[in-house]
Parts: C-alpha cells; structure tokens; sequence
C-alpha cells in the first residue's frame, strides 16, 4: 500500500525504519501490521485519512497511548491513525481549563497542570493515553474527590467519520457530548479534550501497607471498613507479589498478598491519623507512608508491568466487597503464574456517586462501588497462557458477587457484544446505539468496545 499522497504529515509502511516500533502497543503480544501508519499532526490530517480509508475500502484504527490490551489501536491490513504527535497541554490557570492533545499521556497531562499547582482525575499508571482512558470513563487516585475524567470534561474537538470536524459540548452536539463521556472510541477521534481543573497538591500523602496472603480476607474487610472515612481521598488493593523493590524490605520481596494503597489530599495529619487506624486495627508486614508531590502519586504504579509484558485482563464491578466476593478473591490470587499478574481493586466513591447514572455514558452505575481487575501481566508468552486461564477462571467465579459483570469498558481485552451491552445498560446502550447511527452509521470506528449503530 504506497502513502496518502494527499495527506502530508508523516506515514509509515512496511519496510520503513521506524514502522515495527511504530505499531508496537502495551501489550507486547499484539503484534499486527497495518498497511499504514499516519502519523497525524491535527484534525485536517485526520479527516484526510479517514476520507482516504473511506475511498480505498481500509479498515481504520486509532491509536491513543496504547495502553488497550486486546489491541484495539492496531489492526492487519488496516489504517492506523496515531495520535502520538498529538500531545500538547495548554492550561489556562485563571479559567483552571487545560486543552490536551488526543494523543497525550497521563504523564503529559500531570506534568503541564501542576505546574499551576492544577490537576483533573485521570488514571494511575503514567503512561496510559488520555484518550482511550478519558473516552471510556478514566478514574484515578482524584476520582473520590472530583469524579471521573469525563466528569470534568468541558469539551472535545472530535473528527467525525465523514471528515467533518466538530466541538461537542453541553450547548453544541450535545448528544454526542454525552456519548464521548464513556461510550469510547465509537463516535469519531477526538483531536483535544478540554478539561476542568482543581487545584491539588502539590504535596499529597500516600500509603501503602501490605499483608501476607494469609491476612487476605482480613486486609480486604479492613479496606472495605475504611471506606467511608476516606474524605475524597483514593484507595486501591491490589493482590499482588511484594515486587523486588527499594520500598520493599529484603524478606518479603516475592512474597504474595495485598497491598492496601491509599491516597491522602485533606493534609498530612488527617493522613497521619488514617494510617495509625490502619494499624491499630491489622498491623502490616511492611508499609510505606509518606507525602510526596502528586506527579510522584501518579507514576507509583508504574512498576507493576511494562511496555512490551505479555498481557490480558477482565474485571467486574462489584457494590460491595462483600464476605463472599472476599473468599473468592483470596481463595484464587494464589493460582497465578507470573509474579506481575495482580487484582487491582479500586474504589469508585465520593465525588463519582455524586454524578446521576444517565448524566454521562459511563458504562457502570454511579453507586459507591469497586472496579474488581484480574489482570495477568507476563514477561514471557508461556506464563501469559497460563495466567489467561487464571484471569478467566477467576471471573466466571466472580460473576455470581457482582454487581455487573460487564465490568469496566477500559479493562476489557475481549470485546464481547454480550459484555459491552451489559456495561452500559439497556437503557444505555440504546442511547448511545442512536448516537452512533447520527455520527458514524457506517460503524467505520468499530476497534473498541463496539456499539452498533441503531437501525431505522
Ligand atoms: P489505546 O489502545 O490507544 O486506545 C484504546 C481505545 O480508545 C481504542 O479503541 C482507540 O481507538 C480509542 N482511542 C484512543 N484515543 C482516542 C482518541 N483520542 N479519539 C478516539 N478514539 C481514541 N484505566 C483507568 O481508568 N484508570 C487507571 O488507573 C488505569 N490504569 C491502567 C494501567 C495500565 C498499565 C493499563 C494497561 C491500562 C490502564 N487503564 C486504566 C485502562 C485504560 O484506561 C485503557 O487501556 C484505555 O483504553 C487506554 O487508552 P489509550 O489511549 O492508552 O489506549
């Protein structure tokens, strides 16, 4: 397939130097050749490509930050519109808005916000595209606090599929406002979010306190307890392996249980009181307490995998860890493979219950409820076939604890329809089906968690 003549930002074929890297994701089992990479400089590019793909019956993909791990942002054969150069942050600090590239990163977004002392909810590892994260809901150590990504966006620049470009906002496209804040990547590619910001930090306080596997249901229903003392602040628990890191002392590098992860924004003695309640009530093996700058908060999951692991995952989201989604969760973190693969848990509260269910697209009601992740993260394909069993046998016994099983759209390596129409609803589901057959009724955007478009 030669270059799109008519479009000139760079492109990428087979052959090429820089191609192989280019069509690289997270997830380094994917590994798939499009016939073309566009490597777009803004929207003008875009709708080039898609007009190009339109006229030359090609598949197109958008690539974000990657992070998708069943793949999404790479097809054989197909277009592949990278959004990578896209990654320019302008804050406007008396407005407190920031305007971010499609193609920007957590890192990208953390980094231009808090120079102003700013911040908007976004995920937890520092890597992950805002664009695919923002689409599908986005929550963060910030979501008790301020919400969901979506929650506190203002406005996208968004090409549609017939190469228009559009800003949906509450008084223009409000139809498709509504879907982009959760139905992903569906309804066209948005070129910039723009955001509402809070001031944070810059210091904030995290802890970090882990039990043996033995203490598992123990740490779960200290965790579960804690709950409503938290003021905004985050939580997450996390089966895992104590990595071989600095923070962890020598003896319990390898050894497998929870990690109880809490993240403090109302002052460090509001903290400090928290973590002594922590341990007056279940004394951790090991733990690690301190204020740091929110940039820091941001990157402390990076060490759990990285790019090129061999991955998959599911979740389901659950209202309450209740005593019987405890004995599942413990009996089964011991069955996995690689020391990576984790259960990361992460609590939906506060400011995210306080959003009416039908007032965005976010597949997953607005109750006070966890985001239950199995994720298997492998550096070596063996250990990943054994860990997708793991992930899988793991869910169907999740299934009868949950709250909906379709779980978070962003942790969905499969795509199943069944899934993603459980996610979202009925009711949900057939909004955002019409809104679909307004703005792309050809389902030209269908690499995601796909909603079809509505017939008639
Ligand atoms: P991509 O694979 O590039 O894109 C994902 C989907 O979105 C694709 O369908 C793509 O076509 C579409 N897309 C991406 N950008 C655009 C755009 N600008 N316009 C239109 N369509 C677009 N999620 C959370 O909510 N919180 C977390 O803390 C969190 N942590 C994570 C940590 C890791 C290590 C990983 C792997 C994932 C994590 N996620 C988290 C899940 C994450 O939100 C999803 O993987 C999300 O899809 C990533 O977006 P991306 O742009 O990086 O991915």
């Amino acid at each position: 397939m030669p270059p799109i003549t008519d479009v000139p930002c760079p492109q990428l074929v087979p052959g090429d130097a820089g191609y192989d890297d280019a069509r690289k994701i997270w997830n380094g089992e994917i590994d798939r050749k499009p016939a073309i990479i566009a490597q777009v400089t803004g929207p003008a590019d875009v709708a080039a490509c898609l007009t190009y793909a339109r006229a030359n019956d090609l598949e197109v993909t958008v690539r974000g930050g990657g992070h998708n791990l069943g793949g999404a942002a790479v097809a054989d054969g197909a277009l592949l519109i990278d959004l990578g150069g896209l990654r320019t942050v302008h804050v406007d600090p008396v407005n407190r808005t920031a305007r971010v590239g499609g193609g920007a990163t957590n890192a990208d977004l953390d980094a231009a916000t808090q120079a102003h002392g700013l911040a908007v909810p976004a995920g937890t590892y520092s890597d992950t595209g805002i664009g695919g994260l923002t689409l599908g809901g986005g929550f963060g150590w910030l979501t008790g606090k301020h919400g969901l990504s979506v929650d506190n966006l203002i406005s996208a620049e968004v090409v549609l599929a017939d190469g228009r470009v559009v800003r949906a906002c509450a008084q223009s496209h409000p139809d498709l406002f509504w879907a982009l804040r959760g139905g992903g990547g569906n309804f066209g590619v948005v070129t910039e979010f723009e955001y509402r910001l809070h001031p944070v930090g810059p210091l904030v306080d995290m802890g970090l306190f882990f039990f043996e596997v033995e203490r598992g249901a123990q740490a779960l229903r200290l965790a579960r307890d804690l709950v409503p003392t938290l003021d905004g602040g985050g939580l997450m628990i996390v089966g895992m392996t104590a990595p071989p890191a600095p923070f962890v002392p020598a003896e319990h590098h390898g050894k497998l249980g929870y990690g109880v992860m809490l993240a403090g924004f109302a002052g460090t003695a509001a903290f400090s009181e928290l973590a002594q309640r922590v341990r007056d009530t279940l004394p951790p093996l090991w733990e690690m307490v301190t204020p740091l700058p929110y940039t820091e908060l941001q990157k402390s999951l990076d060490g759990i995998g990285y790019r090129g692991n061999f991955a998959y995952e599911k979740s389901v989201y659950a209202e309450d860890l209740s005593d019987g989604l405890i004995d599942v969760l413990v009996a089964n973190l011991p069955g996995k493979a690689s020391p990576l693969s984790a259960t990361p848990i992460a609590l939906l509260s506060g400011a995210y219950a306080d959003v009416p269910d039908h007032a965005t697209a976010f597949g997953g009601t607005r109750r006070t409820g966890f985001v239950v992740g199995l994720t298997a993260i492998c550096p070596s394909p063996e250990l990943l076939a054994a860990d997708r069993v793991w992930v899988r046998d793991y869910w169907e016994k999740l299934l009868p604890h949950a709250s909906n099983t379709g779980g978070y759209v962003n942790f969905m390596a499969d795509y199943e329809q069944d899934r993603v129409r459980l996610t979202y609803g009925p009711v949900k589901y057939e909004r955002l089906a019409r809104v679909k057959a307004a703005y792309d009724p050809d389902n030209v955007f269908h690499h995601n968690g796909n909603i079809k478009p509505a017939l008639g």
